[in-house]
């Protein structure tokens, strides 16, 4: 397993504009240092715990993106330095990311889940959800939603894939001239995969986050 190869030849892949997050969750932290000696600077994890011990030993100019479930009561731990949160799935999370981001008196850039996937261990708002949030969105002065992330259901279907990933493209687009019309900073469709990401780029994704194909098996 050549980490350094797999990134040069995904880098090498992915069309211009397309954001690379190298998911480095489960793996120890020589396999991040491989990467970023490959160039990487954009890591993401899902475990607060885990994303702070590796943050301490790894260089400063180090991107940490949290992906996972985010628990309110760990919001504090990564607020000092996170640098996008993908995983927002509720206003109570989102209130807590602009009372720590204030308290840090930092602005935390944020993206909203949306769950498409047919599996119900998924997270986030449904589109329907989704829109009726930012429609009312209180006023949240620390905080910067930057776009919207979602993942496709785990399965061998190329149909459902796609058609999921529209769902999410569609909606982004919608999003992105409505509610923040003429916001710049709304601009990240955080979507694919290992196993998916050509389709993902092929529906409009800008962000792709990829964890095996980089780093191999996770071992739990
Ligand atoms: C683990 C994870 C990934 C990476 O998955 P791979 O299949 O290893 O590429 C991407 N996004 C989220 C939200 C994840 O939890």
């Amino acid at each position: 397993m050549d980490i350094a190869q797999h990134i040069k030849e995904l880098k090498a892949s992915l069309p211009e504009g397309v954001t690379l997050v190298a998911v480095s969750k489960f793996h120890p932290v020589e396999a991040l240092q491989e990467a970023y000696g490959a160039g990487q600077r954009i890591f993401g994890e899902s475990r607060a715990q885990e994303l702070v011990a590796k943050a301490k030993v790894m260089p400063s100019d180090v991107e940490w993106h949290f992906i996972g479930p985010l628990q309110s009561n760990k919001v504090k731990d990564i607020a000092p330095f996170i640098h996008l949160i993908h995983s927002i799935d509720s206003l109570k999370l989102l209130q807590e990311v602009e009372k720590q981001a204030a308290k840090h008196e930092r602005i935390l850039r944020v993206l909203l889940e949306i769950h498409v996937a047919k599996e119900d261990t998924k997270h986030g708002f449904t589109p329907d959800e989704c829109r009726a949030l930012v429609q009312q969105l209180p006023d949240l002065p620390h905080v910067r939603i930057c776009g919207i992330m979602g993942m496709a259901t785990l399965t061998d279907d190329e149909t459902q894939i796609a058609r999921e990933f529209h769902t999410l493209h569609a909606l982004f687009e919608e999003l992105k001239s409505t509610a923040f019309q003429g916001s710049n900073d709304f601009s990240i469709l955080s979507m694919g995969m290992s196993h998916d990401y050509p389709l993902a780029i092929r529906e409009g994704s800008n962000m792709v986050r990829v964890g095996t194909y980089i780093f191999g098996e996770r071992e739990y």
